[in-house]
Formats: structure tokens, sequence, C-alpha cells
């Protein structure tokens, strides 16, 4: 390989859930193009705790780009979850949704691509220009394109070498905690849970259990920062630091019984600056990341590969050069910044609903917890 060279239409960096959803989606229209991970499934880790389930709207998204079947057989399904709210109000939600570890999510997409797109390397150096892009990898090779996907999730190396800048938009933004609970599946009261905080403005936001094959999954979502002692608490004693956190949870849930590692996630929250430049295009994490508490950051990098993939490639592929003024064209497309918009004014809305403790925000609580009351008891269906 040292010193050979191909030349492709497209090259995309980073075969995660956004590299790949791109990189599907153009093959099948018969792009010439190639896709480069360093991890080549073998070795990606086997715990890389990231989005562990999504929903219907999701689901159509992957359907659109073709990874549906894929994407079915790989996860867990579940068409109802319990959620409770304040600690009492409950109800039964009729709410779609397909559960998998994120490393079995990006191996299934990775299975549904063409045979042979999918070549391993890491990329160690980029070098662009309005017409041509050269793409260098850590073993020398090299390969041509007209256009390289920048789709490398947090990653920085290739940040750094194409000019781009990284911005941090709110630091420490939230925590995420995963855990295996103890007793299998069928040992719970619920297909899936979801327990929103029981008090506002405590810097929780909600824990939800949902099933993975057997296991029951945990996922639980707070505004903390991951140096102090409730960390080290909940790492030694999960349980009592679950009980204490949500004094109610084992009315809903009797059995809290923890058997996994707790994995713990610091989630910044992060937009690339200077993204127009000749020959790329940024998207996923790689573009800006997003808070797993609204649980926007899958709906965000489809929205980016499919509106590049059905929208602005083929355009761009039409006409000769690859400058900065067409990739702009992607930036400024209103359904890309309507679902970025919403992805960080969710983020920002929900942590300051948590955590901030001026007159407006206590007023929203409060507005909330009427509206939502309200809503709670006009449900038949409550669980008693
Ligand atoms: C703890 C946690 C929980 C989350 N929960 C949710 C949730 O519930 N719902 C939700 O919607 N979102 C959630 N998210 C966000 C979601 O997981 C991400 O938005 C999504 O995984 C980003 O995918 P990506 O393809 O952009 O990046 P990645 O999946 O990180 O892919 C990047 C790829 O690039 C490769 N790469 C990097 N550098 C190079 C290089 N130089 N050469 C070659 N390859 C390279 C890497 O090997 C990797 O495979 C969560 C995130 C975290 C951290």
């Amino acid at each position: 390989m040292v010193g050979t060279s191909t030349f492709v239409d497209i090259a995309v960096i980073g075969a995660g859930l956004a590299g790949c959803c791109v990189a599907g989606a153009l093959a099948r229209t018969g792009t010439c193009l190639t896709l480069i991970d360093v991890q080549d499934g073998r070795n990606r880790a086997q715990r890389d705790f990231r989005a562990e389930k999504f929903g219907a709207d999701q689901m159509a998204l992957f359907e659109a780009l073709g990874f549906g079947p894929a994407l079915r057989a790989c996860t867990t399904a579940t068409k109802e979850v319990v959620v409770v709210r304040y600690g009492r109000l409950a109800y039964r939600e009729a709410a779609r949704e397909w559960g998998a570890p994120y490393p079995a999510l990006v191996r299934a997409v990775r299975e549904a691509l063409p045979p042979g797109l999918l070549r391993p390397g890491r990329v160690a150096d980029l070098t662009l220009g309005p017409d041509r892009q050269e793409v260098t990898l850590g073993d020398g090779s090299r390969l041509t394109a007209r256009l390289v996907v920048l789709a490398t999730g947090l990653g920085q190396a290739l940040h750094a070498r194409a000019g781009l800048r990284r911005c941090v938009l709110s630091p420490r933004h939230s925590l995420a905690v995963g855990f295996d609970m103890a007793a299998p599946r069928d040992r719970f009261p619920f297909p899936a849970l979801t327990y929103f905080s029981e008090r506002f403005g405590g810097r929780d936001a909600y824990l939800t259990l949902f099933p993975l094959g057997s296991v029951m999954r945990a996922n639980l979502f707070c505004y903390r920062d991951p140096g102090e002692a409730w960390v080290a608490d909940l790492r030694r004693d999960p349980v009592t630091t679950l009980q204490a956190m949500m004094p109610r949870l084992a009315d809903a849930c009797p059995d809290l019984a923890i058997a996994g590692p707790v994995e713990v996630r610091p989630i910044d929250l992060t937009r690339t600056e200077g993204v127009e430049r000749d020959g790329l295009v940024v998207i996923g994490d790689a573009f800006q990341t997003a808070c797993p508490i609204p649980g926007t950051g899958v709906s965000k990098l489809l929205t980016d590969a499919d509106r590049l993939a059905r929208v602005h490639v083929p355009a761009w592929l039409a006409t000769p050069g690859m400058g900065r003024d067409k990739i702009a064209a992607f930036y400024a497309d209103p359904v890309k910044r309507a679902c970025d918009t919403h992805s960080l004014r969710a983020s920002i809305y929900a942590r300051g609903l948590a955590v901030e403790t001026g007159a407006l925000w206590r007023a929203r609580r409060l507005r909330n917890r009427v509206a939502r009351t309200a809503i709670h008891v006009a449900k038949s269906r409550l669980v008693p």
C-alpha cells in the first residue's frame, strides 16, 4: 500500500454512525467513494458508552438511508415505556424504541455497507484545495478525492490539520452514567422506565431503564461535575446513591441491584468553527456535539447524512470544482440548521430547568409542573 495513490469522488473519514450512514447512502446512488476508519471493527472497543437507544423518528431516518433491516436485527425493540414524574405521577406511554450497545449499532451499519467500501487506516494528514483533496494515511499511502467528508466524532487531530477550531459552547455540560442492572429484564415490572428527577432544581435529569437482550440497561443523566464526591459515591455504592437521589424510585423499580461497572462520561457541548473550507465538509459530532439528555445526537447526525447524500453531494458532483462557496450550502441548509439549533436549544434549556435558580427559571419550572400534572391527570391510563 505504501506510496500507492487512488482516486475517488468522495473520501469519508470516520466510520461511526455519521460516516457509515452518509457513505452507505452515497454508495447506493453509485457514487465512487471510500470510507476510512482507524478501527476496522475487530479492534473497536467492546464497551464504548455512547447512544444506546433511539426512537421512531430516528428509525425512520435509518430506514430512509437503507439501514433499517440491519438495525432491527441488532437491537432490542420496546413498544411501551412507563414514565414517572415527581416521584408519583406515572403513566404508560406508547413509544417505540430500539436499544443496543453503541459498538453493536456501529458494527451493524458497517456490515450493511457494500463490500470493500470500508478501508482500515488512520488518516494522518489532509491537503485541501478547490478541486482536488489529498488524504494521507498513517502507513504513507495516499488517495485523491474531489471531496473529503470529515466524520471523526470527538477526534481532534484532523481538525488541527485542516485548520478547524472546535469551540466549547458549554464545558462539562452534563454527565452520562451507564450500568447494567443485576436482575434479568423479565424480572422488572415494566418493559422500559423513564424516571424523571423527583424535584426540579436538583441537578438531576432522569434515569432510563431499557432492555438490551436479556439485560436491563440503565442510563442516568445529570448536571454534575465528574470530579465531585457524588460521582465517587455512585461508583462505590450505586444503590445507596441512587436511593438518596430518587427516594421513591424503589416504588417503581423494587430491585435496584446493579451488576456491571458504572461507566461515567462527562459531556461538553462543542461546535466546530471555520468549517467553510475548500473540498471539506464536517458532519456528526465532528461538527457539533449533543447532550444525551434531550437525546438529539443521533437525529443530528442522521439529518447531516441525509441532507448531504440526497441534496448536496449530487449537486456538487454535477459541476466542476469543490470550492468553499459550494460547501457553504450545506451549513446554510434550513433542515440541517433547524436540527442543530433545536439540539443546542433543547440542551441549554433542559440544563437551565435543572440548575438555574433565578426567578424566570423558577417560574418556568412551576409552569411545567402545572402543565405536566394536568396532562397526566387527563391521561386515563394511570399506573396504579
Ligand atoms: C455517554 C453518551 C451517551 C449518549 N447518548 C445519546 C442518546 O441517548 N441519544 C442520542 O441521540 N445521542 C446520544 N449521544 C450522542 C451520540 O452518541 C453521538 O452524537 C454519535 O455517536 C456521534 O457519531 P459520529 O459518527 O459523529 O462519531 P463516532 O461514532 O465517534 O465516529 C467517529 C469515527 O471516526 C474514527 N476516526 C477518528 N479519527 C480518525 C482518523 N484520524 N482516521 C480514521 N478514522 C478516524 C473513529 O475511529 C470513529 O469510528 C451520546 C453520547 C455520549 C458520549
